[in-house]
Parts: C-alpha cells; sequence; structure tokens
C-alpha cells in the first residue's frame, strides 16, 4: 500500500466477515487507478477486541477525528445480548448524521432495470439511540421488555436540509419522506412536521410528498421508479434501503455514505456474511460503488465516474458477475475482471 505525503488520509478498517476480502478487492482496484488515498489502517469490530478488548478502540476514534475520511468493512453486532453495534456508536461519536444509500439498476436483466432511488435516512437518532431495558415480573427478570427512541426538531431540520440540498445539487427532482405518524404520532410525527416546514423553502425546486412506511415498502416492489430520493428515519431508513438493493439485484450491490460535517464514512450497506465469509466468493461491488461515492466526496468525480463505468461494463456481462448475481468468479477473479475493465 502507498503512503505519500501528498495524498489524501483516510481510515481503513477492514472489518469482519467477509470485510477484510472485499477491501482487499477494493483497495486493489483503487491502487489500479491510482487514487490517491494514503490508507491508515486501524482496528474495529471483533478483531479489535482480540487485539484491544474494545470493538471501538479509542484511538481508531482519534485516527478518524484526524483524517475526517474513512473506509470500512463490515462488522458484526452480536444479536440479542453483548456488544453495542460499533456502527451505531460510529456514526454517534463521530456525529454523521446522514446516511445516504443509494439503489441503481446495474444488471440489464434485473427484475427492474429502471430503480435510481437514493434513500437518505437520519442516522443518529429514532429506536436506534438503544434505551431499552427489561422489567422483571415474578422470578422472570425478561418479563417485559421496553425500548424508547428519540428525535429533536434540530436533528429533523438538520437532515432535512440534506435531503434537499442533495438533490438539487444531484439534480434530483422530488423528495418522499417516509413515517409512520399515524401511529408514532410524536416521534415521526416530528420529523414529517419538520421536513414539511423546510420543504416549504425549497418549493418550486424540489417537490416534496409524503409515504406511511408501509405503503412506501409495498409501492417499491409494485414501481420503484416513482420513487426518487426517499428521506426518512433511522430504523424505516435501515430496512428500506436493504428492500431497495433486493430490487437491484442484492446487498452486493448496494453503498453507503454515512456523513457529518466533520467527517465522512463509506460502506457497504451489508453486513458481514458470516456464512460466506472466507470462501472467496462475496461481492465487492458495494464497497467498489461506497469507493466512488467517496472519490466524488474528495472532488475526484472523473475517477469516480472511471470506477462506476467499470463496475457497470464487468457486470453487464453474465460471465463476469460473482456467485450471488449468478455468476461463477470468485471475488479475487471478479477483481481482476473489473480491473481490466478501468
Ligand atoms: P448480511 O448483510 O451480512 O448478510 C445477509 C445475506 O446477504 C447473507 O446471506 C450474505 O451471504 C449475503 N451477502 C451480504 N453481503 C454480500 C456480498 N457482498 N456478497 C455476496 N453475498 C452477500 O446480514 P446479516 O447476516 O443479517 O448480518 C451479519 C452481521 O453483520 C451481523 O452481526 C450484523 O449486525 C452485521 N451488520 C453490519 C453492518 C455494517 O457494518 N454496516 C450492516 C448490516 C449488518
Amino acid at each position: 500500500m502507498s503512503n505519500y505525503e501528498d495524498k489524501i488520509p483516510c481510515t481503513l478498517i477492514r472489518g469482519d466477515g467477509i470485510g477484510p476480502e472485499i477491501v482487499d478487492a477494493t483497495i486493489t482496484i483503487l491502487e489500479a487507478m491510482k487514487a490517491p488515498f494514503a490508507w491508515q489502517e486501524q482496528t474495529g469490530g471483533l478483531a479489535a477486541i482480540e487485539s484491544d478488548g474494545d470493538p471501538l478502540p479509542e484511538r481508531t476514534l482519534e485516527n478518524m477525528r484526524q483524517t475526517r475520511l474513512a473506509l470500512k468493512g463490515p462488522l458484526t453486532t452480536p444479536v440479542g445480548s453483548g456488544f453495542r453495534s460499533v456502527n451505531v456508536r460510529l456514526r454517534e461519536e463521530l456525529n454523521l448524521f446522514a446516511n445516504v444509500r443509494p439503489g441503481r439498476s446495474l444488471i440489464p436483466d434485473g427484475r427492474f432495470n429502471d430503480v435510481d432511488v437514493v434513500l437518505i435516512r437520519e442516522n443518529t437518532g429514532g429506536f436506534y439511540v438503544g434505551v431499552e431495558h427489561f422489567i422483571p415480573i415474578g422470578d422472570d427478570p425478561h418479563a417485559v421488555a421496553e425500548a424508547s427512541g428519540y428525535l429533536t426538531r434540530e436533528d429533523c431540520r438538520r437532515i432535512a436540509k440534506f435531503a434537499f440540498e442533495y438533490a438539487i445539487a444531484a439534480n434530483r427532482r422530488k423528495v418522499t419522506v417516509v413515517h409512520k405518524a399515524n401511529i408514532l404520532k410524536k416521534l415521526t410525527g416530528l420529523f414529517l412536521e419538520t421536513v414539511t416546514d423546510i420543504g416549504k423553502e425549497y418549493a418550486g425546486q424540489v417537490e416534496l410528498e409524503e409515504r406511511i412506511v408501509d405503503n412506501c415498502a409495498m409501492q417499491l416492489v409494485i414501481n420503484p421508479a416513482q420513487f426518487d430520493i426517499i428521506l426518512t428515519t433511522n430504523m424505516f431508513g435501515d430496512i428500506l434501503s436493504d428492500e431497495i438493493a433486493g430490487l437491484v439485484g442484492g446487498l452486493g450491490l448496494a453503498p453507503g455514505a454515512n456523513i457529518g460535517a466533520d467527517a465522512a464514512m463509506f460502506e457497504a450497506v451489508h453486513g458481514s456474511a458470516p456464512d460466506i465469509a472466507g470462501q472467496n466468493v462475496a461481492n465487492p461491488t458495494a464497497l467498489l460503488l461506497a469507493s466512488a461515492m467517496m472519490l466524488d466526496h474528495c472532488e475526484l468525480h472523473a475517477d469516480g465516474d472511471r470506477l462506476r463505468n467499470a463496475i457497470t461494463t464487468t457486470l453487464a456481462t453474465p460471465a463476469t458477475r460473482t456467485r450471488d448475481l449468478g455468476g461463477k468468479l470468485s471475488t479475487t477473479d471478479f477483481t481482476r475482471a473489473l480491473i481490466d475493465n478501468l
């Protein structure tokens, strides 16, 4: 790996499960492009528990505060009990309030050929704040489970402004605010109310419409092309972005950016895929598309386009697809095929 002073310092976390395989593929391709990043490798997740006894060591956070830019492989979070999600902690610690998850049809023979939607998710509040407890009754310590979420008006205002400004910069015409204000009248009601207010400032520039989340989930399956930008709260955004990934060919194709005022972190939408880890079959495209977003973020738009074009060309041929997309290529063979198409 190169490391020169004139390059852009970028924190690199390989992550768990398939993380090291897809990060290796991504770095190999970025190096082949001569992308000007100086990687500063840091630990996180299960690997960091082994080395530091902490899934998010302070020196990793400190490095990210300095570079203000990170490329991250997926991190495993234990289900039910164990440590709190490192992904959620990272977003909170670095105040990465906006999660941008584009979903675009890339495979010409896929189920939908006209999906081009960007999901923007409020990344720091809602039910993800993790305020949860059990209430014991009799001899059952877990007789009742209670969870609460919170959102401030400022959180809602900040993400709404981000979404409308994003729409203008990306030449997009419509924002659909997705909520459940008929049931969660306060938590998602405040979100809807604030986005509607901010939307008035952009009237004539960006159209604003609203959908209840269950209807949005159904409409996405029936006619995804009707959506341009979807703006929603933390948990709905998490669920709907996986649904959008499914519409365009699966989790292997879905990138994500976590953006704050002071830092940005780029990753795949998918997790550490322990079921296929270490087999050299993971599809690195999601992390590659996230890297293209990182190139754009660093104002290296020509490099971002070059990478996206090579991905599109490679995926257009069934023979150069990975197993999750019905192809036969291993992660490393796909990496070589993509470099040939750069
Ligand atoms: P997952 O996204 O890891 O996997 C879901 C399914 O998609 C699996 O069958 C997997 O094999 C497949 N898949 C995912 N990525 C793929 C790829 N690049 N190529 C080919 N197939 C791919 O979801 P999960 O199994 O529910 O979660 C595993 C772990 O990842 C959990 O600990 C979870 O908390 C964590 N996770 C982390 C992040 C993150 O780091 N941002 C996001 C989601 C989940």
